[in-house]
């Protein structure tokens, strides 16, 4: 099969799948007033596949055929840099908002190439032939993923067996001649609403007594038993004037619901088998933190290009405290991209000969990034000014008893009159000061992980011991 088009993959999510959103069941995402929005914007993703400024950076072919870029296994550094390129190509495209209809799911699939070849060896069960032929087949008919991991936990301090209630972790309920069948609840899954498949992991290691909770499997998005529960939190708003990025751009997150859901055995991935759970899961953000600190280039190339762009309106581009900020947001951005350039030159070869980034650097770049991002949001306001949050309305810009006053008073520097400098200001507020903004201050801090996670990651990664073996030695320690 030929990539498809933005037109197949739109006409492919009206498929009967369960989408609720404020209650109510959504017949046809594609269609909806709010959700048609985002469903729109994942299928730039498929457009790219046919513009002549993409079509060499997406399409790859692999054993004779077409693909995607996105599933192709990174066998070395360079395989990792066109696909960071392709990340955030995909994100500039989609005017800094990411899709994420691709790269969770292959993030999934380089891990699981690593963990189920070692299941296979070590098991002798199928696991690793299932996943080459799952991937066969989402490469081939160039399928949309999404990939539910997070489970919803209940009581943190505790594991999913010793939990009040049995489901807080997603579970196998049953073992059937012909399959599995799970039930749980996953929290924050971004895009499943767009996704031909939906892929569910563990979320975090595992013991013995949690074996029925070391499940992994891949399902059609309209698999009977799976619903979804659209967040209608992640902001925007329908003026173009007022919200130029998330009237056009945004995502849509979800509580997945696993209800007593059928899998067959080829697509069971990882089933019962505990002590690989926690492989998986750490395996899996290896590639997701990479995608994360891949697909922030735009947002900060954005900060950056809207803080010069207000200095110049208001005439503030030479004063000292403005350059020190600027320098600051050029600073963030070089910092992460030299680092993700970094990771992906120093990958190590795992498995069956997939190029994973170097981890310690990778979560450096996330932690560096999600620290940070918060401080660097405030350097853009601060440039921007009070009137991010206080300026007229569209319809005062055209209303006859108001037009006149807005633009002789909210003119800046000459070339940036009142209808330029309101949509600076409306650019910045839309990314940086709403709702929409505060979804992105969350979305820095806590996807691919939280603060802490990659804290954790960057202690278990890194050798302390050789430096504390210097230090002794410099110390004239006698241990
Ligand atoms: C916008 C967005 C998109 C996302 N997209 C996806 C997606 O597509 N798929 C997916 O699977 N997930 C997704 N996530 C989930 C993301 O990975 C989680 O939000 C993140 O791992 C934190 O988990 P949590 O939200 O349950 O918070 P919690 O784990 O409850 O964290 C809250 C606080 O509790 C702390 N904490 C948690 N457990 C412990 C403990 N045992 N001991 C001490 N402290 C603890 C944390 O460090 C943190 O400070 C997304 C999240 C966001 C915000």
């Amino acid at each position: 099969m030929a990539l498809r088009t933005a037109p197949q993959y739109l006409e492919s999510l009206r498929d009967g799948r369960t989408v609720y959103y404020r209650g109510e069941r959504v017949a046809d995402v594609t269609a909806h007033p709010e959700l048609g929005i985002g469903a729109r914007h994942c299928a730039i993703d498929y457009a790219l596949a046919d513009d002549p400024h993409h079509r060499e950076l997406v399409r790859v072919t692999e054993g004779g055929r077409t693909i995607n870029r996105f599933y192709k296994i990174p066998r070395n550094a360079e395989d990792l840099l066109r696909r960071r390129e392709l990340i955030a190509g995909t994100t500039y495209a989609g005017r800094a908002i990411i899709q994420l209809i691709r790269e969770i799911g292959t993030d999934f699939l380089f891990a699981h190439a690593i963990i189920s070849h070692a299941m296979q060896e070590k098991l002798k069960a199928p696991y690793h032939e299932r996943l080459q032929a799952y991937h066969r087949h989402v490469a081939e008919n160039d399928l949309a993923m999404a990939v539910a991991q997070t489970d919803v936990k209940g009581d943190r301090s505790r594991g999913p067996a010793e939990q009040e209630h049995p489901d807080y972790y997603l579970r196998i309920v049953d073992r059937q001649k012909d399959g599995i069948v799970i039930r749980g609840c996953k929290a924050h899954t971004t895009s499943s609403i767009y996704a031909n498949e939906i892929v569910a992991l563990p979320t975090r290691t595992l013991g013995d007594p949690d074996a029925d909770y070391a499940v992994a499997v891949a399902i059609p998005a309209n698999t009977p038993g799976l619903r979804f529960i659209v967040s209608p939190l992640s902001g925007g708003g329908r003026s173009a004037f007022h919200h130029p990025i998330s009237s056009r751009h945004k995502i849509f997150d979800t509580l997945t619901v696993f209800d007593d859901v059928f899998v067959p055995w080829e697509r069971v991935l990882l089933c019962g088998e505990a002590p690989y759970a926690g492989a998986l899961a750490l395996g899996f953000v290896e590639f997701h933190r990479f995608t994360a600190i891949s697909y922030k280039l735009p947002l900060m190339d954005l900060m950056i290009g809207a803080a010069l762009l207000m200095a110049e309106a208001n005439g503030i581009e030479q004063a000292g405290h403005v350059r020190e900020k600027l320098s600051r947001l050029i600073s963030y951005r070089e910092t992460v991209r030299s680092l993700t350039v970094a990771a992906a030159h120093e990958c190590k070869l795992k498995g069956p000969g997939v190029a994973v980034p170097d981890t310690t650097i990778t979560n450096i770049a996330k932690q560096y990034f999600a620290e940070n991002y918060h401080a660097m949001v405030q350097r853009v306001q601060d440039i921007a000014g009070g009137l991010l949050v206080t300026g007229p309305a569209e319809e005062d810009l055209t209303s006859p008893e108001t037009k006149a006053d807005v633009e002789k008073y909210l003119g800046g520097r000459r070339g940036f009159g009142a209808h330029n400098r309101l949509k600076l200001f409306n650019l910045i507020r839309d990314l940086m000061a709403s709702d929409f903004g505060g979804y992105h201050e969350l979305l820095a801090i806590h996807a691919e992980g939280s603060l802490e996670a990659q804290k954790i990651t960057i202690l278990r990664g890194f050798d302390a011991g050789a430096c504390r073996a210097f230090a002794a030695e410099c110390a004239n320690l006698e241990l």
